[in-house]
């Protein structure tokens, strides 16, 4: 069996939205904030990340307008690789090693996934950015996110959520009466229908007792200080 890591391993899912700070395509601004918060932590925390490509394209959404399903989800994929670039990109500058394994194999831009090399990486103090998703058409990157920490056996995972900053009673932009939860189980929140990431992960979550922290990123270092372990935004446990 495999060792537990000996220092904290996050695994941090950052969506397609937090690239492209709220539009279509990669917006650097955000990007470099986002990179030179998770540069802070480098030394300290071991850190994988799952990107999203929502800001580029999603299966769903382009199959609804007439696409082929499988085929739209690997143009999702492919958007998500472009996000781990920027990503990489801004955290070399911010003076962090960083690898990106991708999914589905592009040699030229990307390692493939090759789970114990990225345990390595981390072990070095490289950040790891995980591309592509899955590689299987009908994923989303919530559940990569959920299926990588497992596998590299990250303490829990982080999910970054913009707009937002944890999980609330009701929808707070449209019920003045929503109130922040400081924990929740996962059954309540498959039960609830609470959408803090898509079933399938909350399902693969729940059934390996891997906690999720879900936190907002709009405040002054709040991804420095969930990689850290402070206690904020709201706590998902079996
Ligand atoms: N996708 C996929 N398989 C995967 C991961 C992603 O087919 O394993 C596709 C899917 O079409 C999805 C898109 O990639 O809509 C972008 O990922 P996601 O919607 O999860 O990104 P986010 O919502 O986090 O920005």
């Amino acid at each position: 069996a495999q060792e537990p890591a000996p220092r904290r391993r996050v695994l941090l899912k950052l969506s397609g939205e937090v690239f492209g700070g709220g539009k279509l395509g990669v917006d650097p601004v955000t990007v470099r904030g986002v990179a030179e918060q998770i540069a802070k932590t480098v030394g300290v925390v071991e850190t994988a990340i799952v990107v999203g490509g929502g800001n580029f394209f999603r299966g769903a959404e382009l199959s609804q307008s007439g696409m082929d399903r499988s085929r739209a989800d690997y143009m999702g994929m492919l958007g998500t690789v472009m996000n781990c670039l920027a990503l990489q990109d801004f955290l070399e500058q911010a003076g962090v090693e960083t690898r990106v394994q991708s999914a589905i194999s592009m040699a030229q831009v990307a390692e493939a996934y090759i789970p114990r090399r990225a345990i390595r990486h981390l072990e070095k103090d490289r950040v790891v950015i995980f591309g592509a998703g899955a590689g299987l058409p009908y994923f989303s990157t919530d559940t990569v996110a959920a299926q990588r920490a497992l596998e590299v056996r990250a303490d829990v995972v982080l999910m970054a959520k913009s707009g937002v900053d944890g999980v609330y009673t009701a929808d707070p932009k449209k019920d003045p009466d929503a109130v922040k939860l400081d924990r929740l189980t996962y059954d309540e929140a498959l039960i609830k229908d609470i959408r803090v990431m898509d079933q399938t992960a909350m399902t693969m979550c729940k059934d390996n007792g891997l906690d999720m922290v879900v936190f907002g990123m709009e405040g002054e270092g709040n991804v420095t200080r969930a990689i850290l372990g402070e206690r904020m935004g709201t706590v998902v446990t079996v």
